[in-house]
């Protein structure tokens, strides 16, 4: 087993790395950083929680302490782009305890904070600069930074940033690195848009890639659970009440969704947050920082707020909403079993979201195992509205069309799923009896035939 000592690294980042959780290479960390010391261009594909932060930032700390000066006013050496404001302040704190104990300046650049400030800590350069795109062309454009000398440039879950169409935002910024540079670029998963981007501005790449693209972390328990929309708040709270103590992290497809949903489940006595977009920089930092010091016991987000973000306290990923993108599927269930942990990952599949559920599976190449309910018929599909189509509807309320056509639905009895109503809205008064029960169980095969997709 290779050590970080016998990777070369620097005697200053080992130092600072035996007051770290890391005291051996994961693989992809064995396997890149080699590669990024002799100054090659990387691609580096591995899934969530692999350790990807340290694969790039070990070898790329130690190259620029041993250029050893600190660089010209308003200059960078290295520029790691990442999509979302979490995740740079998640690699700025890595990056402090790495470099703990040295000059590394390493400086934060990220919509939602003040621009003067951040200019003002640009002012004498900086070592390492973290940032997210738009905010970053804010200061080229007003001048508070030049990337005329910088050497580096990091993309960071780069499928990603173009699921949330950075990549015009890229090209912008990649005009005003020199191209000798080094380039490194990381992915969970490897879309076809990603290996252009990497043809555009990787040079001669080396590829590294521990498990094959969307393959999901191997301590998770994965399972799907067939049930109307309506229903989905409750059978929530039965899961969440049969594991006390630990914590989950539950998805949502909208930020309003996310919000109804926390806030029923704070009536209902949990100890929940939630993050998405139209919070303030401010909310989503306390209410994670929260939900990390184990204050909370649920967090409820949307993919974009959550993406990428390191909370290994996490056992439980409930989608309570399926992801209309299969990759971020991946990316969710990535939330828990980081660092070699167990973890379980439960999705909640209302009619509507058949289509989801079958383009996860095609991407996982294998069919999710069935702990409740049974898959929807396809006129039960057919009949149900789409995700988006009941927007201005309490979330509640999703699965009552789907349900009133059922014939059908699943055989709810024989699978001890929820009874047949729908609980009507989550946050009123809770219907007596047919409570939910979630059923163990996680390898029961498949109960009838998958149905055609109706959308
Ligand atoms: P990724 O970017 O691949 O999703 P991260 O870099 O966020 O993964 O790391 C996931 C978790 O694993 C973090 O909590 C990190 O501290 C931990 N970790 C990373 N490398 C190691 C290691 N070599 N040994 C132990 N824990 C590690
Ligand atoms: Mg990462």
């Amino acid at each position: 087993m290779t050590t970080f000592a016998e990777l070369g690294l620097s005697p200053n980042i080992l130092k600072a790395l035996e007051k770290t959780k890391l005291q051996q290479p994961t693989p992809i960390q064995a396997q890149a950083i080699p590669h990024i010391m002799q100054g090659r261009d990387l691609m580096g594909l591995a899934q969530t929680g692999t350790g990807k932060t340290a694969a790039f930032g070990l070898p790329l700390l130690h190259r620029i302490l041993d250029l050893g000066h600190p660089p010209g006013p308003k200059n960078v050496r290295a520029l790691i782009l990442v999509p979302t404001r979490e995740l740079a302040t998640q690699i700025i704190d890595n990056f402090r305890q790495f470099t703990a104990g040295t000059a590394v300046k390493i400086v934060l650049v990220v919509g939602g904070a003040s621009v003067n400030k951040q200019a003002q800590s640009l002012v004498k350069g900086a070592d390492v600069l973290v940032a997210t795109p738009g905010r970053l062309i804010d200061h080229i454009e007003q001048g508070n930074v030049s990337l005329e000398k910088c050497g580096y440039l990091v993309l960071d879950e780069a499928d990603h940033m173009l699921d949330m169409g950075f990549i015009h935002s890229l090209r912008r910024i990649a005009k005003h690195i020199p191209l000798r540079r080094q380039t490194l670029m990381f992915s969970a998963t490897m879309p076809k848009d990603i290996t252009e981007i990497a043809d555009t501005y990787l040079r001669d790449p080396v590829k590294v890639q521990v498990a094959p693209p969307g393959k999901p972390a191997e301590k998770v328990t994965q399972g799907v659970h067939f049930i109307p929309n309506g229903d989905k708040a409750r059978l929530l709270e039965e899961y969440l009440k049969k594991h006390p103590g630990e914590q989950a992290l539950v998805f949502c497809r909208t930020k309003h969704g996310a919000d109804k949903l926390a806030k029923v489940l704070d009536q209902w006595g949990f100890k929940v947050g939630a993050i998405h977009g139209n919070r303030s920089q401010n909310q989503r930092d306390r209410i994670l920082a929260e939900f990390k010091g184990e204050a909370l016991d649920v967090l409820v987000a949307t993919d974009v707020a959550a993406r990428g973000i390191d909370i290994p306290t996490v056992r439980h990923v409930y989608n309570h909403d399926m992801p209309n993108v299969p990759e971020n599927y991946v990316h969710r269930i990535g939330r828990t079993a980081r660092a070699g942990a167990e973890g379980s990952s439960i999705s909640f599949c209302a009619p509507a979201e058949m289509s989801e559920l079958q383009a996860i599976e095609k991407l996982l190449k294998k069919a999710l195992p069935v702990i409740g309910g049974a898959p929807w018929a396809a006129d039960v599909v057919a009949a149900a509205p789409r995700p988006g189509q009941n927007r201005g509807q309490k979330p509640g309320n999703g699965g009552r069309q789907g349900q009133k056509l059922t014939k059908n639905p699943r055989p709810a009895a024989a699978a001890g799923a929820p009874g047949g109503k729908p609980a009507g809205k989550p946050g009123g008064a809770r219907p007596q009896g047919q409570k939910p029960r979630p059923q163990g169980g996680a390898q029961a095969p498949r109960r009838a035939p998958r149905p055609k997709s109706g959308g």
